[in-house]
């Protein structure tokens, strides 16, 4: 039976308080993750990543979901065996099933390195939740205007660049930015330029359609190759609105590379840095480098950067992007949108500000679209305060 009085009123018993004050769909995530990776069958694997993915999608915290006896809720994706690894969870914290299964494969070390690549990563119901606290001093979502990182059909998202228009309005956004890969990332089908100026075409028919209500901005998701230099040459990198930089590549090495980040900030073109370390959750740390001097450098030029919030990235996280702050830089909190659902993924981003203490007014999405034009011409305006 699960002793549903310790999540819901937080008597002291230490397990069931802490979880109660944690971000219990994380922690169920994570140990499914966890089951996963101690499989020796590929179709088991499959089916409790599925089932972690199902659980750090809900909406509300699973304490939440239990029924007045104990009886847990159907999930599609979320089987028997699934289960009853979420009811040890809920009654004692912990999974021994999952720690015999781990013990039983030879998978310690690998589940181990993946479970410290899970830090700080919210789960939506977290994220929710962070958004309708208010005791944090960060943005809200009615604060938020636009958003500046997706990807349409030109490379590698699904949507056409008004289907992204249409939900942006829906959204209630007054501008947003379509960031197609640029032609060096050839694995994300990067634009050619000649598609970039089609692509053009495409958004000023939108903006003629949308008028005052709505803007459409053009920019770039630029590679950020080996060296710090771009996919780009300066004048086609002047073609864009907005051109963002982002690292693809060598994301697992253990070098330090804050040379690499400093050369893409320095860049003239380059007003977003986005998902500056490349980190996935539970794959990979992505660059490692002194963000403290990448920030100061930042912060100088009026370069933003970015939160990403892919639900798998969530790059930067709010640990540092409080340090970012601190150093004074702007920050862009983006969705990185492959579909029009996916741009609820802003609202992640949204969460990881909150949780760092950025205010509004720091925030390039929280302007009006008359500031974010004047800082994408001159950023250093918006630099250092
Ligand atoms: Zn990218």
């Amino acid at each position: 039976m699960i002793n549903h009085s310790r999540f819901v009123t937080g008597a002291p018993s230490g397990i069931g308080l802490q979880l109660a004050t944690t971000d219990v769909n994380a922690v169920i995530g994570g140990y499914l993750r966890d089951l996963a990776f101690a499989q020796s069958s590929q179709p088991k694997m499959f089916g409790y990543k599925r089932a972690a993915a199902a659980i750090l999608a809900l909406e509300e915290p699973f304490t939440d979901l239990v029924g007045p006896d104990g009886a847990l809720p159907r999930i599609s994706g979320i089987g028997p065996a699934s289960t009853r690894v979420i009811r040890e969870i809920l009654d004692t914290g912990e999974s021994p099933t999952v720690e015999h299964a781990i013990e039983q494969s030879d998978r310690r070390a690998d589940i181990e390195r993946r479970r410290q690549l899970r830090r700080h990563f919210l789960s939506r119901a977290e994220v929710r939740r962070v958004l309708s606290d208010p005791t944090f001093a960060g943005p809200s979502l009615e604060q938020y205007q636009g958003d500046l990182q997706m990807h349409s059909e030109w490379s590698d998202g699904r949507p056409t660049v008004q289907e992204i228009a249409d939900a942006c309005l829906q959204r209630g956004y007054q501008y947003a930015a379509v960031t197609d890969h640029s032609y060096g990332l050839t694995i994300a089908g990067g634009m050619s330029m000649p598609e970039a100026a089609e692509q053009r075409r495409a958004i000023d028919a939108v903006n003629a359609w949308g008028g005052a209500r709505f803007k459409m901005l053009q920019g770039i998701e630029a590679n950020i190759d080996t060296t710090g230099q771009l996919d780009l040459t300066d004048d086609e990198a002047a073609t864009f609105d907005v051109v963002l930089a982002a690292p693809h590549s060598r994301l697992r090495r253990s070098e330090d590379q804050t040379g690499r980040m400093l050369a893409a900030i320095a860049h003239p073109a380059v007003r977003i840095l986005a998902h500056p370390r490349g980190r996935i959750t539970g794959s990979r740390a992505g660059v490692i480098a002194d963000w403290d001097a990448v920030f100061a450098l930042a912060a100088q030029r009026g370069v933003a950067i970015e939160i990403d919030g892919d639900p798998a990235r969530q790059d930067i996280d709010h640990t540092l992007a409080s340090r970012a702050f601190e150093a004074g830089c702007v920050i862009a909190l983006d969705s990185d949108a492959h579909t029009t659902t996916q741009l609820s993924y802003a609202e992640t981003a949204l969460a990881h500000a909150r949780l760092a203490g950025v205010p509004a007014e720091r925030i390039v999405n929280c302007w009006p679209l008359d500031r974010l034009l004047a800082w994408l011409s001159n950023p250093s305006s918006e630099g250092r305060r």
